[in-house]
């Protein structure tokens, strides 16, 4: 576990070097001091709309999120070791095998898993989901409510995941030695299929989804909708404020489910400025076609770690094989450790996805600052996201840790747009 103490090391540097750094980037072309705009000034005060305390509290919470990515993943370790080297594998082997098929023994076995990683994990589960978004007032759900939306997302597990594992094994066995390369192609395809049923089937389970009410806002959002080419009938409202406070919108679905949905706490909390800021960056994610390209991003992600997987499986089945009583990669029995491992692989590549959601965000702030000009809606709703999220990071940080720009980020981008835009 070297590694893990060197990406330790690693975010203990990051958060100690994001403690102070200052708004350095800032250049007003010339013209624009005509306009007595001081596109710093402008961005300070911004920026100091968020109370000493509350930045304290926002930065606290945020980076707590960078400590929970390792212990995550010291979790998933734990699982594999109580599964391997406790022997609890071996234990749920000898009951999935009195089926005679093969399909079914593992189906079975990957059901046990699932159900015995979400009570190993429960203590961490609870602790980060509930008792930490209470405690930073960021959760409106007593015990009863958040414990049946967990429940809920354990069935949809046990239901998916499953029977996902279980074609993984078939294309293990029909193929042998370029499993990952078909088994990469299984993922992909499982993955497309569920962001293409998520809106119908699954975000209903969670959260009620209607057309947006009638009145100025929903004129304003499907005028810009219009100008750029996104259907009237592909934007909805959801009522989140049972879970959260959090403003938030999004682009869900591919295809025919595709749709951009915005959040009751975004209607009820945000003015129509603001508003119309954050529905053109949605707008911007749904006509730059970024859930395609984060599908084929990904696909190669995980057309890689399928291949790290299988450098390393058959390393570590060489050396403690016998041991752990695992046969070889078709072995059900081995499934703990290939979680793990792939667990290990996206927990290194933590940067690299997050660079690539970033990417698209900031294609997405550009393309919302162009579409709704609402630069100051655009850096008051960015203030108000940075309740959560750490308004001012390093550099170095924010390339790490965030798949969203910073509010800092956000509200120099915005005031820049703003003082090249005067008139
Ligand atoms: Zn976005």
């Amino acid at each position: 576990m070297k590694r893990s103490c060197l990406t330790l090391i690693l975010l203990f540097m990051v958060i100690v070097s994001g403690a102070n750094t200052s708004i350095t980037d800032s250049t007003i072309p010339e013209q624009i001091k005509e306009y007595h705009f001081d596109t710093d000034s402008a961005i300070n005060e911004y920026l100091s709309v968020l109370t000493a305390e509350e930045k304290e509290k926002s930065d606290r919470y945020f980076e707590g999120g960078y400590w929970l990515i390792l212990i995550e993943f010291l979790v998933v370790l734990i699982i594999a070791w109580v599964f391997l080297s406790l022997g609890l594998s071996k234990w749920i082997k000898r009951i999935v095998f009195k089926f005679k098929n093969v399909n079914v023994r593992n189906l079975f076995y990957t059901i046990f898993y699932f159900l015995f990683a979400y009570l190993l994990s429960f203590p961490l589960n609870i602790y980060v989901s509930f008792f930490r978004e209470h405690r930073y007032g960021l959760s409106n759900m007593n015990f009863g409510e958040w414990l049946t939306e967990d429940l809920i997302g354990l069935v949809l597990l046990l239901i998916a995941g499953s029977l996902l594992i279980m074609a993984l094994y078939i294309a293990i066995r029909k193929v042998q030695k370029n499993w990952w390369i078909w088994g990469s192609g299984v993922l992909t395809l499982f993955l497309i299929l569920t962001i293409f049923i998520a809106p119908v089937f699954i975000s209903p389970l969670f959260n009620e989804y209607k057309p947006l009410e009638e009145g100025k806002i929903k004129d304003e959002i499907l005028s810009m909708a219009r100008a750029n080419g996104v259907p009237a009938k592909n934007v909805y409202q959801f009522d989140a404020s049972k879970q959260s406070n959090r403003i938030s919108a999004n682009v869900s679905g591919i295809g025919s489910t595709i749709r951009i949905s915005l959040n009751d706490n975004l209607l009820n909390q945000c003015s129509l400025e603001e508003i119309k800021a954050v529905m053109a960056h949605e707008l911007g994610h749904y006509v730059l076609n970024h859930i395609y390209e984060m599908i084929i991003y990904f696909s190669i992600i995980i057309f890689i770690g399928f291949a790290f997987i299988n450098w390393v499986f058959k390393k570590a089945i060489a050396k403690y094989g016998k041991k752990w009583k695992i046969d070889g990669l078709s072995d059900i029995g081995g499934l703990p450790l290939f979680i793990l491992l792939f667990s290990f692989y996206f927990f290194i590549a933590t940067p690299v996805t997050n660079n690539i959601i970033r990417s698209n965000e900031v294609e997405a702030d550009y393309f919302g600052l162009n579409t709704a000009q609402e630069p100051d809606g655009f850096a008051s709703v960015a203030m108000k996201l940075s309740t959560y999220r750490k308004i001012n990071p390093g550099k170095f940080e924010e390339f790490i840790f965030f798949d969203h720009p910073s509010g800092k980020s956000r509200v120099t981008v915005a005031m820049q747009w703003k003082s090249e835009h005067l008139e």
